[in-house]
């Protein structure tokens, strides 16, 4: 039996884990979950899984979650703040870590189940996009067994040797192939994209994400988050990571060899699919999606993408070239510039020019600690802040 956390257990990914994990119940239990803010969505949870703690946000988040399930008769044990996050990722009593808050929140308890020598399902791209090396070096120091979420990554693993060593060369890998769908702008006019609501953003054709990724994917500021990603993973540079722009998106990413072969992983868009590959790697199990039927598909479409249409994939490919925290800048840029849409402070078009703005503003410095990662992150925020503050005037 592997016991299980889910960190972010009511967003997009959580939910579908705990469908996946529904499936399965002689194989997984829950050990803890966690929640921001959706209290009623958390208790639900805890009533059907019965795990042993949850940790929610705040301190009157958790009055409500208690009086929820004293309700309910439920005796799950109730925590809030970072440092129960922290616990409930590192408790010894847990086999396999979800790391499925979204942003920067997910750094710390992420980081705390690869120290904790953890099976770390990793879909927080965030938390690897700030720490890069340091989180590397703390899987591999504490034994921590770190396997992609993202469709795109975990794809890529798919794809390559089980012996893989984070040594593209060794393995005679020439490039890791990227797809991305385009998201929902690939084609709309590019003197109309100012004007899109939050709505429009976030109604991705193919994928049901939480908002934050949904935006990510209109910008493909997620793509060029993935291939920072990427990078970290797979120990590829930047100039063996290319970004495909396939919307269909059954082709889930690729990996070219130097002999000419290419090797994909297919399957329909649908995110239990790579999650119950993780849970059950080495093994395979049910993960409730439909097998894909190619010829009802019949076409797949490939395209390159195009830079000035999509500007967040340039900065992001400019960020890992630069190194150091410049990775962690652009992460906070782009979090604060994507809430700030969200909340109709800005335009779309506005994201890029922000995080552009924050990038040229602020020198980035050695990503030598955390410490030096997450004080670089708030001098992100604090002058993405000023500069929309600026916009708005
Ligand atoms: P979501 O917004 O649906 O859910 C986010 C979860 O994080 C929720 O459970 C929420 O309670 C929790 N959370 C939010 N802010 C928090 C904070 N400050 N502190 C603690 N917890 C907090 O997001 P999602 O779409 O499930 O994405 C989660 C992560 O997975 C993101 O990093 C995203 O990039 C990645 N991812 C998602 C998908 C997808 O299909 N949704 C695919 C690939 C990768
Ligand atoms: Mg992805």
């Amino acid at each position: 039996m592997q016991r299980i956390t889910i960190l972010g257990a009511t967003g997009s990914i959580g939910v579908s884990t705990l469908d996946v994990l529904a499936r399965h119940p002689e194989r997984y239990s829950v050990y803890a979950l966690s929640a921001h803010s959706r209290v009623e969505e958390l208790a639900a949870q805890c009533v059907q899984f019965r795990p042993a703690r949850a940790v929610v946000g705040s301190a009157a988040a958790a009055d409500r979650l208690g009086a929820l399930l004293r309700a309910a008769g439920v005796a799950t044990q109730i925590e809030f703040g970072e440092a129960a996050l922290c616990a409930i990722a590192s408790a010894p009593e847990v086999d396999s870590v979800m790391a499925a808050i979204v942003g920067a929140a997910g750094l710390a308890p992420t980081l705390a189940a690869a120290r904790a020598g953890k099976k770390v399902l990793l879909a927080n791209k965030e938390a690897l996009v700030m720490s890069g090396q340091l989180f590397i070096d703390a899987a591999a120091d504490a034994g921590a067994v770190l396997l992609p979420i993202d469709s795109e990554h975990n794809a890529v693993f798919q794809c390559l040797p089980s012996s893989y060593g984070r040594q593209p060369g060794a393995s005679g890998v020439a490039k890791i192939l990227l797809t991305a769908s385009g998201g929902p702008f690939l084609t709309r006019a590019v003197d109309t994209l100012d004007a899109v609501t939050p709505e429009q953003a976030c109604k991705h054709p193919n994928w049901s994400m939480g908002r934050k990724i949904s935006v990510d994917s209109a910008t493909m500021m997620n793509k060029g988050l993935e291939v920072i990603e990427a990078h970290w993973l797979f120990g590829a540079p930047a100039d063996q990571i290319d970004v495909v722009i396939h919307p269909q998106s059954v082709i889930h990413s690729m990996v070219s060899y130097v002999d000419g072969s290419v090797l994909a992983q297919l399957g329909n868009p649908d995110m239990r699919t790579p999650i119950a590959h993780a849970l059950a790697y080495p093994e395979r199990i049910d993960s409730g999606v439909a097998q894909l039927d190619l010829t009802q598909i019949a076409t797949l479409q490939f395209e390159r993408p195009d830079f000035a249409r999509f500007p967040c994939l340039a900065l992001a490919f400019d960020a890992l070239r630069a190194g150091g925290t410049a990775p962690a800048l652009l992460n906070a840029a782009n979090e604060v510039a994507v809430q700030a849409f969200l909340d109709l402070k800005i335009g779309f078009r506005q994201i890029d020019r922000v995080i552009a703005r924050v990038m040229e503003a602020l020198p980035h410095g050695a990503a030598d600690s955390i410490e030096a990662v997450m004080s670089q992150d708030a001098l992100a925020r604090g002058a993405a802040e000023n500069f929309i503050a600026g916009l708005a005037k």
